[in-house]
């Protein structure tokens, strides 16, 4: 069954439990595994979850709550909506928050559930998506939180290179330890999570740049790629194939390579800038635009170039190649095309346990 991605898991559970070890070796206690990638598929992520992770963590209430028998925290790493509060507090531990009025909607609803719900407040260090901002004055927030009854701030936290691209560095997280300094100082408390951010503070590892006062990482596809993403390189000693995306061929002809007649803008609006190379082996396989975006796949063939399509289509030139119809044509993936294609229902997901 076609279009397919292949996922091998005993390579990406090997990378989780390297990444565990990795982790400790570095003053990093607390594994947050990110799954938000998988898109709910509770088949991997339940292997995934008897890694040594601490917590598992996804950006979405829908796939948590698929996650209610898996033995460990469930963190929501994306901000709450005022509006899902009840299923934050129904089907998640943790939740990472920067904005007041939420938290005192979590405290309200935990209240009225008796529970108490655990907070990690989010501080921007200048990458400018979300938490307070460093510099701000965050005293009068904290002592709010610490007076609600049922809501326990376990810890603070920061996202990079997320939006702004800031890179991690020593001095950059210097300035989440001064806040975690102050705030322990301030109101004589102890915060148990220092949360680093996401695989790109993985780059500090190895070369003794990681605070020691960081404890966590929220992680995601440094175990599922084995990839840094400060420079997006592949970091030593982990597995970087683990996918494998493939489509049926269901037409394959030889065709000009240029439009016959006058053209204008395409089916997505776009004026596209064709070149003339003269007749051309042309593939058209059976996955679009909306299953995923050409840029983030790559033939495991050489030869064969991606040279656009549509909704439904995507054309490959394969000249002087021999495929034919009924071929299957595979591809390398990138994070954005795996998490494209794991979020369409038309692609069918095949587990390789091995
Ligand atoms: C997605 C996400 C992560 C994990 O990011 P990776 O780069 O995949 O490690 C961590 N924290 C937050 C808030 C996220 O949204």
């Amino acid at each position: 069954m076609y279009p397919r991605i292949i996922i091998k898991e005993n390579q990406i559970l090997e990378n989780s439990r390297h990444m565990v070890k990795h982790c400790q070796e570095n003053g990093i206690t607390y594994v947050m595994g990110i799954v938000k990638v998988f898109a709910g598929q509770m088949d991997i992520i339940e292997d995934l979850a008897q890694t040594g992770w601490s917590h598992i963590g996804d950006s979405r209430i829908e796939n948590l709550k698929k996650m209610k028998d898996i033995p460990l925290p469930k963190v929501l790493v994306r901000l709450p909506m005022i509006s899902e509060v009840d299923d934050v507090i129904a089907y998640t531990d943790v939740s990472l928050n920067s904005e007041i009025k939420t938290i005192r909607h979590l405290n309200l609803k935990a209240k009225s559930k008796q529970k108490k719900h655990q907070i990690i407040l989010m501080f921007d260090l200048g990458d400018l998506r979300e938490g307070l901002f460093y510099k701000d004055d965050y005293n009068q927030t904290i002592k709010e939180i610490l007076e609600m009854k049922h809501i326990e701030l376990i810890g603070i936290g920061t996202n990079l290179t997320c939006y702004g691209g800031l890179v991690p560095s020593p001095e950059i997280l210097g300035r989440l330890v001064h806040i975690k300094n102050q705030i322990e100082s301030a109101f004589q408390i102890q915060l148990k999570i220092i949360s680093g951010g996401n695989s790109s503070t993985v780059t500090l590892f190895d070369q003794n740049k990681i605070p020691k006062d960081i404890n966590s990482l929220r992680l995601g596809e440094s175990i599922i790629f084995g990839k840094e993403t400060s420079y997006s390189t592949d970091i030593k000693g982990y597995y970087h194939d683990n996918f494998l995306f493939q489509a049926e061929i269901i037409e394959c002809q030889m065709k000009p390579s240029f439009p016959d007649g006058p053209t204008t803008i395409n089916s997505f609006g776009e004026k596209v800038n064709i070149e003339d190379k003269g007749m051309m082996k042309r593939a058209i396989l059976a996955v679009g635009k909306q299953d995923v975006l050409f840029e983030n796949l790559n033939p495991v063939d050489e030869q064969v170039h991606i040279i656009g399509g549509s909704s439904d289509h995507l054309i490959l030139d394969v000249t002087g190649q021999d495929y034919q119809v009924g071929d299957i044509v595979s591809f390398h993936i990138n994070y954005p095309g795996l998490l494209h294609l794991m979020n369409s229902s038309y692609i069918k997901k095949v587990i390789q346990k091995k």
